[in-house]
């Protein structure tokens, strides 16, 4: 096993090496949607991010549970402790069952996670199958003498849990400051400080997701419910907690409250937290017109982009910044992702065609190195990335018989791309993504004969036409003694 890999630790800001809490397993639970509403990039990120940490460490041979929810009640507009549930909203205004809705946007969720060559979680846990688990839980604090009953909900006690423990270790947000900026909202008399955070609400006449409890018919408080699943499939302790970097306030600060109080202990040891993205240098949101989901990426259909993004496409621009930076998309960078994944798609059917010679040639076992080195230093991706492309150019610059490399040099190029192109960074190569598939050039073949057999036929209109469409998409004809030569993305 690899004893490099250092991690970094949210609390500490420092990068740690990484030691599981009950070896050889890792436990890792992520935040997973909220299911009401199509997936979009916001999703793809911390899917593929969460993806490359779960994949990497199985690659160093840990055993790895991954528990990722499903968040199907509980999530009430705005995060706030107010307001209308997102999913009975949504089941309202359509006429379905909450259930439906969730399984429907779950269904969507899936499709896209699998387009985009996520690997699937160990559990799926969903919220609204462990309502008993959260019960219990928030009977433990009111025990421990951390909540409080008010009007049938239950809320956290902030103030008391502050006098005790330090409360925003996660966000470094401090008490005073919360309190004096919190403005009053609807339904916050019930709560003794603005601060506090629902354990449990007590439903409304109209709520129509609704449970039974010791306090009210009602249903869980969000951030409830990561605790109550982390706590049942990983241990009242474990290493990885992730998630959208939107979720560390208040959701996350307020985990560590209930799991301090519950568990009687710290549970999480690594909090990692994707940072966000933007679209053209502007945060995505529906009243700005710049909310694009996935599948209208992967159809080209908004009218903010130039051209489809195939789902690999997405994936290899995600991975080619750090999860902790943050992310700009725009068309003229996802093109600039796509050509380089190609290059990268290109070189590697070209290293099984390599004639081996007897020299050999250090800085390959050196590249395999550095992208060991770089996802040993925080999941480094675009380092790796950056050695993934010097590969392919002593892969080019071998086939252009440029340079030499004996078997063992050949066999160390070709590990480096299934390993970190394909394994690790979970790389798909997929027809629509590779020009060299054969299928591209009979394609043209075809075409090039109809405009030859125009031409023939003194229809130069039509093989005008042919050549004119061709350059509207791209692929430049350029006539030549031995025939016709044909390049495509001019
Ligand atoms: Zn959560």
């Amino acid at each position: 096993m690899n004893q490099n890999l250092k991690i970094q630790n949210t609390l500490t800001r420092k990068k740690e090496r990484f030691e599981p809490i009950n070896p050889p397993f890792v436990g890792m639970y992520v935040c997973g949607p909220t299911v009401y509403g199509e997936p979009h990039l916001g999703h793809a990120r911390p899917g593929i991010v969460f993806d490359i940490i779960f994949r990497y460490l199985k690659f160093l041979g840990y055993k790895v549970r991954y528990v990722r929810n499903i968040t199907d009640v509980g999530h009430l507009e705005n995060d706030a402790d107010e307001g209308e549930d997102k999913i009975a909203k949504k089941a309202l205004l359509e006429q379905l069952e909450p259930m439906e809705v969730a399984q429907f946007y779950l269904d969507k969720y899936h499709f896209a996670m699998d387009a985009l060559n996520v690997s699937r979680p160990s559990i799926e846990p969903r919220a609204s199958g462990h309502i008993m688990e959260q019960i219990e839980i928030v009977q433990k604090i009111l025990d421990a003498g951390y909540a409080y009953i008010s009007n049938g909900s239950v809320y956290f006690d902030v103030l008391k849990y502050d006098k005790e423990y330090h409360y925003g270790t996660l966000s470094g947000r401090k008490l005073e400051d919360l309190l004096s900026t919190t403005r009053t909202l609807d339904g916050q008399e019930e709560k003794r400080n603005s601060a506090d955070f629902a354990l449990w609400k007590k439903a409304n006449p109209t709520h129509i997701m609704r449970w039974n409890s010791p306090w009210s018919e009602g249903f869980p408080g969000w951030h409830l419910e990561c605790t109550a699943m982390s706590t049942k499939y990983l241990g009242k302790q474990f290493d990885i907690h992730g998630g959208g970097m939107d979720l560390l306030f208040p959701h996350h600060e307020s985990e560590i409250c209930q799991n301090k109080i519950a568990n009687q202990t710290d549970s999480v040891k690594y909090w990692i937290h994707n940072n966000m993205i933007t679209i053209n240098g502007q945060k995505m949101g529906k009243s700005l017109g710049n909310f694009i989901t996935l599948n209208e990426f992967f159809n080209g259909t908004h009218p903010l982009l130039e051209q489809a993004y195939s789902p690999m496409t997405i994936r290899f621009f995600i991975l080619q910044a750090h999860y902790g930076g943050t992310l700009d998309f725009s068309n003229a960078a996802l093109i600039a992702a796509e050509k380089g994944m190609k290059k990268l798609f290109a070189a590697y059917p070209l290293i099984e065609k390599l004639k081996p010679s007897d020299s050999s040639n250090e800085t390959i076992a050196a590249l395999y190195q550095n992208c060991l080195d770089a996802m040993d230093d925080d999941f480094n991706s675009p380092i790796v990335i950056a050695n993934l492309f010097e590969a392919a150019r002593m892969v080019n610059s071998a086939n252009d018989g440029k340079l030499t490399l004996n078997q063992e040099n050949i066999n160390l190029l070709k590990a480096i791309f299934d390993d970190f192109l394909f394994n690790i960074l979970g790389m798909k190569m997929m027809a629509e993504n590779t020009s060299s598939n054969g299928l591209d050039n009979e394609l043209m073949d075809v075409i090039i004969e109809l405009r030859k057999t125009a031409k023939l036929n003194k229809d130069y209109a039509t093989a005008d036409a042919i050549r004119d469409m061709l350059a509207k998409i791209g692929i430049s004809l350029k006539d030549t003694k031995d025939g016709v030569e044909w390049t495509a993305g001019g």
